[in-house]
């Protein structure tokens, strides 16, 4: 079997030139679709992040402005920060990026932010609201993984997917997108995490497996059944020899996969770019619905 390789850029491109139009009607009614990031401290995968989400608003003629806060920060002061941003009609986006310092309380931040401006979709209401099966903003990295799925044709209705992480920036969400009764939803789920007995018995099993644990070359060829699709969510830096110190891994080992599966995501080139890409969709979607409000009113 020959393994089709899910790469994200193609899927990224045709939504980001859908985005275009829509962010130039804003323009002509004078809204600039923009993002507040907040970082608070200096950690480089952060910072390089933040720079690529800047970098991405800018092609697309949006905003992005950065806040950068001292490692040492209270969690008044980023409190303040978010007030402040919640309150700020120029802004329709707010960001934190994770992961905080740990003297910092992730949850109590995330849920300051505005659930009318919560890009990232990790605000309860939104998460709540997308459990319901009635989405506002859902999380950046599911929501381009069914991309992904829709782009390709995979089908998902009446398959069997298995989930492997329980995080609530991907495997919650996604379990909450796959298990909806609606057209790209529909499947039977599973969902593995650490305290999961045998978990290749499960992923033997999969239609579909999403592998977002973290774990390098997880996923192998000896765990799959023919003609699954693999979505590849896992980004591990992997220290080695090499010029830059570290290779980047998925929690796939794509070699052992290919022949067997259907299809697999390439790390990196697969998941990564889809979910600066609907960061986008989130933010030009929330500048859109400020329009409709104040027409409504
Ligand atoms: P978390 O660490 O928050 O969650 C990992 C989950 O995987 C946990 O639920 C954990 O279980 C489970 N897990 C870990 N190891 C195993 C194992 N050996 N067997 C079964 N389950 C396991 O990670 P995230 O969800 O934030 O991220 C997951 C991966 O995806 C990371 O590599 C991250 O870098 C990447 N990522 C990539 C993105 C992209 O844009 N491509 C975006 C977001 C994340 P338990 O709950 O029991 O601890």
């Amino acid at each position: 079997m020959e393994t089709l390789l899910l790469k994200g850029k193609p899927v990224s491109d045709s939504i980001r030139l859908a985005l275009a139009p829509r962010v130039q009607s804003l323009k002509e009614i004078g809204i600039i679709p923009k993002l507040a990031a907040i970082i608070v401290g200096d950690d480089p995968a952060s910072q390089v992040y933040v720079l690529n989400k800047t970098r991405a608003f800018e092609k697309l003629n949006c905003e992005s402005q950065t806040f950068r806060l001292d490692v040492g920060s209270s969690e008044k002061e980023v409190l303040t920060l978010i007030d402040t941003l919640n309150n700020d009609s120029s802004v329709y986006g707010i960001l934190v990026q994770l992961p905080l310092p740990n003297h910092l309380d992730a949850k109590t931040i995330l849920h300051a932010v505005s659930s009318k401006k919560d890009v990232d979709g990790f605000h309860p209401k939104n998460l709540g609201l997308l459990l319901e099966g009635n989405p506002n903003f859902i999380p950046c990295t599911p929501q381009g993984i069914l991309e992904i799925l829709k782009h390709y044709d995979i089908p998902v209705s009446g398959r069997h997917a298995v989930i492997v992480g329980r995080s609530n920036i991907v495997g919650k969400p996604m379990f909450a997108l796959l298990a909806q009764k609606y057209e790209m939803g529909n499947a039977t789920v599973t969902i593995c995490h650490t305290g999961t007995k045998d978990l290749a018995l499960h992923t033997k099993q999969a239609d579909i497996i999403i592998a977002a644990a973290g774990s390098p070359n997880m996923i192998t060829g000896d765990m799959i059944k023919e003609g699954v699709d693999i979505i590849d969510v896992g980004i591990n830096r992997v220290e080695d020899n090499s010029e830059k110190g570290y290779t980047l891994m998925g929690d796939v080992n794509t070699e052992s996969v290919m022949g067997i599966a259907n299809s697999v995501t390439p790390v990196p080139g697969g998941v990564g770019p889809m979910t600066i890409t609907m960061l986008l969709v989130n933010t030009v979607k929330s500048a859109e619905k400020c329009v409709e409000l104040v027409a409504g009113c």
